[in-house]
């Protein structure tokens, strides 16, 4: 979220995220609030302990266990997407739109990729004995600007 005044666009987005909260069964509350403002201002997609160590810095008294809890009531909620990896680490989205994503083999930073391909290569693709599919992600992997050897 910006720094200082408080636009009617930051509004409209608490609102909102109070609804979807609400309609989620869960409440609005101001460490929600702060982590959803941290997701909101980022593009790096940041795991847990990312978030958890931003965000202590204007709430002192936060603990990565609540971290946890508060990022799992905002991705139940629809508000936030989480996406996994194979060895369990997860990371953290704003967008909750179909997307593809960059990821550095070296820093591990995770990017949105501005790029559509389409769904005309999937209906190319047969999956084997009976596979239904249903949905698809695609991450480019490679070095980002910083880690190009
Ligand atoms: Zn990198
Ligand atoms: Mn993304």
């Amino acid at each position: 979220m910006a720094k200082g005044k408080t636009t009617a666009e930051d509004m409209a987005r608490r609102e909102s995220l109070r609804a979807a909260l609400e309609a989620g069964g869960y409440s609005m509350t101001g460490q929600r609030a702060a982590v959803y403002d941290y997701l909101s201002g980022v593009d790096h997609h940041p795991t847990a302990e990312e978030v958890f160590l931003a965000v202590k810095r204007r709430l002192p008294k936060l603990s990565l266990a609540t971290v946890y809890k508060n990022l799992e009531a905002l991705v139940a909620c629809g508000a936030v997407s989480r996406f996994t990896y194979g060895d369990g680490s997860a990371r953290y989205d704003i967008r909750t739109d179909h997307h593809y994503h960059t990821r550095c083999l070296k820093c591990g930073k995770v990017a949105d990729l501005d790029a559509r391909a389409g769904d005309e290569w999937l209906r190319r693709i047969r999956p084997q004995s009976g596979f239904k599919v249903k949905d698809y992600r695609l991450e480019l992997l490679g070095y980002c600007a910083d880690c190009q050897p």
